[in-house]
């Protein structure tokens, strides 16, 4: 495989409609063609031309001398049953990695929207990539439909929790929430955008009234706090976020998920969390604690008598608090793990 930096090289996940019958009218086909084509690919999540059984013969060769099917191609996957990463590479010769948790009620895909990122969460693996690229609305949606095509049980939940910031790519990222609701049938609430707090795109997306499920990596309670761990926070700051999710949740009156990793001597005193729930009192949220994924840097994570004491003070608080033990931490699949520093 090489290492070198290609040129981005489109897929049929790239073409609109239009282009579609194009295409097919340029090859002498009839354009009912293109319905099975996209039933193949977004309902049976097929990874090959060839599998497209309905299809002539003729055409499936045709079409696979013509153009990619997928925008990725699945390099390598680590992990078991329950937890699985897996590390795509992009036409252009970008890493990029996703993961796939099953458990009794939901499979769930994590994706990323970015190859790397840009906001240097100084606890987040993906940081030490830096920014490389925003990913093209059809390179997000092939990793659930190539996933999918790696997994038994139906994905019930897709979760942009991945490399990158998703509202650092809007168009992109929103672009492919649609089409995972509308083409491939995810309802909008089992899709959720996570962000680490960019103020007008929540208010974006609040305004154009898009009903996907709203994360928030909040993180630190107080601004200086926050700048040292999220450094772009300087410029996105805590009170406009604050006022940006509560213009949020008077345009939409759906609660919104505050995420907190909680790193040991940095945000997980009982001062910490007092501070927390005077900042959200006023708004109707819940608030995720996720102890801190060890990625070998500066912070660690708080001891279990820690968790369960800043869980305590929460306790008193008018949201609803819950905590995400990540998964797949041996494999570094946990929430933040995620990086590639090259593709072999
Ligand atoms: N950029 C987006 C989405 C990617 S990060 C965002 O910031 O929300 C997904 C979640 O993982 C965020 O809540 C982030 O704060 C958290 N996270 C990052 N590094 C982590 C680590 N080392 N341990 C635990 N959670 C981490």
């Amino acid at each position: 495989m090489s290492q070198q930096k290609n040129l981005e090289k489109k897929s049929y996940l790239d073409l609109t409609p239009p282009k579609i019958e194009k295409l097919l009218s340029e090859m002498g086909e009839s354009s009912f063609r293109a319905k099975q084509i996209k039933n193949w690919v977004y309902d049976h999540c097929v990874v090959s031309w060839n599998e497209m059984e309905n299809l002539p013969q003729r055409l499936r060769v045709n079409l696979d001398k013509t153009i990619p099917l997928h925008s990725l191609k699945i390099i390598k996957s680590s992990g078991a049953e329950t937890t699985r990463k897996y590390l795509f590479e992009t036409s252009d010769g970008h890493g990029i990695e996703s993961v796939l948790m099953r458990d009794k009620k939901r499979t769930t895909v994590c994706i990323s929207s970015q190859v790397g990122c840009a906001v240097d969460c100084k606890f987040c693996a993906t940081a030490s990539m830096g920014f490389i690229k925003n990913l093209r609305a059809s390179e997000i949606v092939d990793q659930v439909i190539q996933l999918q095509s790696q997994s038994d049980s139906k994905i019930t939940n897709v979760v942009f929790m991945g490399m990158g910031e998703p509202f650092l790519n809007y168009n992109n990222v929103m672009e492919a929430a649609k089409i995972l609701n509308q083409t491939m049938g995810f309802g909008a609430r089992r899709i959720t955008i996570s962000t680490a707090g960019i103020s007008s795109k929540i208010r974006q997306m609040a305004d154009e009234n898009l009903k996907y499920k709203l994360a928030i990596s909040l993180n630190g309670t107080k601004e200086k706090n926050r700048n040292a761990i999220m450094p772009l926070t300087k410029t996105h700051s805590l009170k406009s976020l604050v006022e940006s999710a509560h213009y949020y949740y008077s345009k939409m009156h759906r609660f919104i998920t505050f995420e907190y990793v909680l790193l040991k001597g940095v945000n997980d005193s009982p001062e910490d969390g007092n501070q927390l729930i005077d900042l959200l009192r006023l708004l109707p949220c819940k608030v995720n604690v996720i102890p801190y994924n060890e990625i070998g840097g500066d912070y660690s994570r708080p001891t279990e008598d820690t968790i369960h004491i800043f869980l305590k003070i929460l306790k008193d608080a008018p949201f609803t608090v819950t905590v995400r033990w990540s998964k797949g931490t041996d494999i570094d699949a946990g929430c933040g793990q995620l990086a590639v520093k090259d593709l072999t």
